[in-house]
């Protein structure tokens, strides 16, 4: 950097006030003029008063500057000038150089000049006063004491005057020079200054605008109450984007069926721009983005390859992405586009569009709240009115049977007539099984609705479980004159495995229907069906075709749900509970199958599943910006640990034509103290499992701890009305052999019987 440059950029910047760059031109003019006129009089005529002055103003200058810039005390340095000026350098020169017939108009000239740029008000009073004494006191000294004036040659009091004149001279002219400058650059400055208060003002008033439109989209969405429209929507998008002057703006969800990146555009404003219809899946620049919560903003044209030709076809010039995270999820974005201007969005823009964005993607979640809320509401309401229905339909199910078990039971007291008394008890026997399977269908729907219906699968002949199924209605059937038929393809497989029971459930409901609903002499074929093999497994298609009264394409939506009938009147003229066809839906589908009905009102109806069953070992068919024959079962000894008497009456009378011999223990407590009295003694123990004292596990639990070889050995078979799938694996893991469920069925307790009590 060259010396001009250095004093330019040290002692004429323009970030030094003003005074402070006027001193410092006094100063080197000064310091200048004071060196030429040393080497002046150093070359033509030394004299040392005269060195010795122009050194002394030399060297004041250069203190002046130094002290002045280096600790920036410019006012020290003016009032340091003035008065070196009015006090030492003037009176000094005065006497030096010739008095009153020197150069010092021109010296006192620069001094008056000097505190007019200098000082203002009474400082410049405070001043010239007594500069204007000095001069005067100079003056007057001069003539009372002419002798102290040095008397200067003419040589030197041209060379003096010529001097004088031109530092005035100069001086005076630079300063207008630099007063000039000086305008200039502060009339720019100002204009800077004004320039830029009108770009913040412009900043402001954008400002405002980009907050009123949030604003007006916060009273917009908060106004909306309970739903927002989409017109309302496309309002809201259009409010933010007119504010920040985008062509288009569109809201995009997550749309998981396309891809984790894909996205649905669910609201926007196109303005007259071509509005976006299809999906996107976003590139790996917004992928980035967006996971590290940033917006993509700027100029399509620096945008990758990819993404430019995208957005080129689509001819946006420049955009503007704000991902939207709500409750740290990722939701979606919201795009602004700009056809006409390439640009980047300000920060600002940015920050408020992404406000606004945030509280449509608030309103939206709100609305998916409250419409699942109202359909949980709904849903909870139609629930509890089939409910309703369903326990009034109950009630009459329940009744019904026990009305006539209660009738035949005092028709029968009062009959001496044991043909007449026969009838009664086939009539009790009846009305007692519908009344279990009433009770049965309630414990699997309460199953199936608390998800604890359970497939026990095992090795079963399909011939006789199907034989079964029909023998169930084989008596309704005759007694309505139906014609029934059926037809099992050869190729249908008889070992099987899977829940026999269960299979046969359903097959009885829909036989069980199909004879409810079908008119005397009607007919009713069920056909069974090799559909195909798939992953190792048969596809079974079995359907029940009937005659009846048919059903009505909308009733049969419905009825394959809890609780549901085909009509309410049904369930006067027809009886059931409803549950039937939902029970046995989930049954089918556990079997990985299906069920649906072909029908039409008054023209029958045909009930078709499929399910996919395993191949089982054979079992056999059992043919006894079992028989109900009581078996011979003497001399064996039963224990029977049962509380309520009349479940005790019941079991030994059941049991009377075996001969077996039973011993009673009313609690689990009694049951251990008799087995352990006489273990030998028993050949097997029936337990009930609710009992007072001690229950039935924890007395089978006792029991097989007795110290005695029997205790081990004893075949202990739980006789309990506790029948889920849960309870028998607990009674099995107290320490039983098996489960026999209440009410007791004879079949069941002698299968029991014969497996365990063999000679
Ligand atoms: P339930 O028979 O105990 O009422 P289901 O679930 O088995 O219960 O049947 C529900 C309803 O479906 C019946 O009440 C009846 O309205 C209708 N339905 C079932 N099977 C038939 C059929 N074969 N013909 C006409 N309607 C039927």
């Amino acid at each position: 950097m060259d010396i001009v440059s250095l004093i330019k950029e040290k002692l004429f910047t323009d970030e030094l006030p003003l005074e402070a760059r006027l001193i410092n031109v006094i100063c080197l003019v000064g310091m200048g003029a004071a060196s030429a006129a040393l080497a002046v009089h150093i070359l033509i005529m030394p004299s040392p008063h005269l060195i010795f002055t122009k050194l002394g103003i030399v060297f004041s200058c250069l203190f002046l500057l130094y002290v002045c810039n280096r600790f920036r005390l410019y006012t020290f340095g003016i009032w340091g000038t003035l008065v070196s000026l009015a006090f030492v350098f003037f009176p000094l020169s005065f006497f030096m150089l010739g008095g009153a017939d020197g150069g010092m108009t021109a010296y006192f000239t620069l001094i008056i000049v000097c505190a007019f740029l200098f000082l203002h008000g009474r400082h410049r009073l405070l001043f010239l006063a007594p500069a204007i004494a000095a001069l005067s006191a100079c003056y007057f000294v001069a003539m009372r004491f002419p002798s102290l004036v040095r008397q200067m040659t003419p040589l030197e009091q041209a060379l003096d005057n010529i001097q004088s004149f031109v530092i005035a001279g100069l001086f005076v002219s630079y300063v207008i020079l630099f007063q000039g400058r000086v305008y200039l650059a502060e009339k720019k400055k100002a204009e800077d200054a004004s320039s830029g208060l009108a770009r913040a003002k412009d900043n402001l008033l954008h400002r405002e605008k980009l907050l009123v439109a949030l604003t007006d989209v916060a009273m917009s969405l908060l106004g909306t109450g309970t739903q927002v429209s989409a017109d309302g929507m496309t309002k809201v998008l259009k409010t933010l984007a007119l504010s920040i002057d985008a062509d288009r703006v569109c809201f995009w969800k997550r749309n998981p069926q396309g891809g984790e990146w894909s996205f649905v555009p669910v609201f926007q404003w196109a303005g007259d721009r071509r509005p976006v219809k299809a999906d996107v899946t976003v590139t790996a620049l917004w992928r980035t983005a967006f996971g590290e919560r940033r917006h993509v903003n700027g100029m399509t044209r620096v945008l990758p390859e990819d993404d430019r030709l995208f957005l080129e076809a689509g001819g946006i010039l420049s955009s503007l992405a704000i991902p939207i995270f709500l409750r740290n999820r990722f939701e979606g974005f919201i795009s602004f586009v700009d056809c006409r201007n390439e640009r980047v969005f300000s920060e600002e823009e940015a920050n408020i569009m992404q406000s606004g964005a945030l509280m449509i993607a608030a309103v939206l979640q709100r609305e998916a709240a409250r419409r699942d809320l109202e359909a949980a509401l709904e849903g909870a309401h139609a629930a509890s009115r089939a409910k309703s229905e369903f326990l009034a339909n109950m009630s009459h199910e329940i009744r019904t049977p026990l009305n006539a078990i209660f009738g035949m039971t005092t028709l029968a007291e009062n009959s001496s007539d044991a043909a007449r008394k026969d009838y009664c008890l086939k009539k009790i026997r009846e009305a007692s099984s519908h009344l279990l399977g009433v009770i049965n269908d309630i414990l699997d729907i309460s199953k199936i609705e608390a998800n604890k219906l359970e497939l026990s699968c095992a090795n079963f002949d399909f011939k006789t479980m199907l034989k079964k199924a029909i023998t169930v209605s084989d008596f309704r059937i005759q007694e309505k004159h139906l014609n029934f038929t059926t037809h099992v393809g050869d190729d249908v497989p008889r070992a099987l495995y899977g829940d026999d029971q269960r299979l046969a459930q359903v097959i009885t409901n829909l036989l069980g229907n199909a004879v409810k609903f079908t008119p005397e002499y009607g007919a009713i074929e069920l056909d069974v069906r090799l559909a195909g093999k798939e992953d190792g497994r048969y596809i079974l298609r079995i359907s029940v075709k009937d005659s009846g009264i048919g059903i009505s394409g909308e009733q049969q939506s419905r009825l394959f749900h809890s609780f549901e009938q085909a009509d309410n009147s049904t369930t006067r003229r027809f009886g059931g509970t409803g549950l039937g066809l939902a029970i046995s839906r989930r049954i089918i589908e556990m079997m990985d199958g299906r069920i649906w009905i072909e029908s039409e009102l008054g023209k029958g109806a045909t009930f078709v599943f499929t399910v996919k069953i395993s191949g089982g070992a054979p079992v056999g068919e059992t043919t006894r910006p079992l028989t109900e024959e009581a078996d011979n079962f003497e001399g064996f000894h039963v224990l029977l640990a049962e509380d309520v008497e009349i479940n005790r009456e019941i079991v030994l009378a059941l049991l009377e034509p075996t001969r077996l011999a039973i011993d009673c223990a009313t609690d689990g407590a009694e049951a251990v103290a008799m087995f352990s009295g006489n273990p030998e003694r028993y050949d097997m123990i029936f337990m009930d499992v609710q009992m007072p004292h001690m229950d039935g596990y924890e007395a089978t639990r006792r029991i097989r701890a007795l110290d005695a070889p029997r205790a081990g050995a004893v075949p202990i078979i739980a006789m309990t009305a506790n029948v889920f799938r849960e309870d028998v694996e607990k009674c099995l893991e107290s320490g039983m052999n098996g489960h026999i469920g209440k009410p007791l069925e004879f079949r069941a307790i002698l299968a029991q019987m014969r497996r365990y009590l063999r000679r």
